[in-house]
């Protein structure tokens, strides 16, 4: 099948150069995206062959989210928390855990479709998500993926694999990422934090990244307590940890946040392949502060961990307070929009290829220029413009509406499982060692 586009505004997203001209977009994770001077005319189009009139468009590629958490999808709105949170490792103990620990299969697949369904709406074709349910691992991953695949989104995936919650969730969680991966998925495997994984598991996790060609997904240093309970337990900082037991050799390696590093952890970063992630709204929400990116590594991409699914809203957040940490420009923060897309490249992952447009009706009352694009994405471009999505050739958000699936049907899904999910907060189901693990800090 053959997806042309009429008459668009076509926005390269490497060179920004825009030009007017038709598209033809073949559908399939391999198919390819190539420029036309004319449509075909009626008769000469396939039974299966669309036109789209993109007169007055700007299509350009859609965008991608290099960190998210679809597990915290039915958490808004949810019950307060029985105290507020004070502190970090407070907010996740009464918040995270509370709501992770209590999801089961039928939850999942409604949080992944869902959040599949808001990053499809907002632009975002692709999404390299950090799943946990402790007490419901097995096949977690190939249910996300699946609702993944069913709006239509390419995915990177991993199951987050710590000690918070004994043994046998942590040996669930290495069988379920090694099992997903030995499928022929491609991701990664994930990890909590520092301060949640002893030494074994880092060992073990290092190697079953190592076996499957992979990097580690894992938060670094997002709250000075990462750091503290690294320097009290094990007598070092925790990039000098990861980086001693192997764990930043991988240019597949992501590390989400980075907030809180010396210099010494910088040095290691720029010498080294992997990956960071910026979050600064989570950070926000979370109150633990912000840092700059600028010269960490030239390798910094964005995500919403797990906030909401609009990486358009991320970028202005990240440009906002990038002024105050590093005075970033709109040029270097659509850099770091758009670095996922090279990221995804180096995994060899498919469903980011040239077939994933995005056409968006954006009436903009100044002149829109190769030399002045990143100052209307920073100022101007917002997701509702985005009025039609295509993903791996195939439309899957028309006129503001996803044809995929019938969205209406899995709101409802979502919501009669976020009610499931809000009656099993008031269960009391006891923290086990997560309090052990982080006492000993
Ligand atoms: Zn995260």
């Amino acid at each position: 099948m053959t997806l042309y586009l009429k008459d668009a505004s076509f926005l390269d997203w490497q060179s920004l150069e825009i030009k007017q001209t038709d598209l033809a977009v073949e559908e399939g994770s391999q198919g390819v995206m190539s420029f036309l001077t004319a449509v075909p005319t009626k008769d000469e189009l396939n039974s299966q062959d669309r036109i789209l009139n993109c007169s007055g468009k700007l299509v350009t590629k859609s965008f991608g989210c290099g960190h998210h958490h679809i597990y915290s999808t039915l958490a808004r709105g949810m019950p307060a928390p029985p105290r507020i949170p004070t502190n970090f490792i407070e907010v996740l103990e009464y918040v995270w855990w509370r709501v992770d620990k209590r999801l089961d299969r039928d939850m999942i697949e409604a949080s992944a479709l869902a959040a599949a369904m808001h990053m499809a709406k907002h632009g975002v074709t692709f999404c390299v998500d950090h799943h946990s349910s402790p007490y419901a691992i097995e096949g977690s991953l190939e249910t996300i993926a699946r609702a993944f695949e069913k709006i239509g989104l390419g995915h990177l995936l991993c199951y987050e694999i710590s000690c918070r919650d004994g043994q046998g969730c942590m040996e669930a969680g290495l069988a379920e990422t090694d099992a997903y991966l030995s499928s022929g998925r491609k991701g990664h495997v994930g990890l909590h934090a520092s301060f949640t994984v002893d030494d074994d598991l880092l060992e073990n996790s290092v190697e079953l990244a190592r076996k499957h060609g992979t990097g580690l997904h894992v938060h670094v240093a997002e709250a000075p307590a990462d750091q503290e309970h690294c320097l009290k337990t094990y007598g070092k900082r925790v990039v000098q940890r990861f980086h001693e037991f192997g764990a930043l050799e991988s240019p597949h390696t992501i590390l989400g946040h980075c907030v809180f590093l010396d210099d010494n952890e910088k040095k290691l970063l720029r010498e080294s392949p992997v990956w960071v992630v910026q979050n600064v709204e989570s950070n926000q929400n979370n109150n633990v502060g912000a840092t700059g990116y600028t010269g960490l590594t030239g390798n910094v991409m964005l995500g919403t961990d797990g906030m909401h699914s609009d990486m358009l809203r991320s970028a202005k957040a990240a440009y906002l307070v990038g002024q105050n940490t590093e005075g970033v420009s709109p040029d270097q923060m659509y850099e770091r929009f758009r670095n996922v897309h090279r990221f995804i490249k180096t995994m060899g992952a498919e469903g980011d290829g040239d077939n994933n447009l995005v056409i968006l009706d954006y009436n903009t009352p100044t002149e829109i220029t190769s030399e002045n694009f990143t100052g209307h994405f920073i100022y101007g471009l917002e997701s509702n413009h985005v009025l039609s999505v295509i993903a791996q050739g195939k439309v899957i958000v028309e006129d503001r509406r996803i044809t995929s699936v019938d969205e209406a049907e899995i709101l409802a899904y979502a919501r009669e499982q976020g009610l499931r999910l809000w009656k099993k907060l008031e269960d009391n189901i006891s923290p086990q060692s997560s309090l052990r693990t982080l006492r000993r800090s």
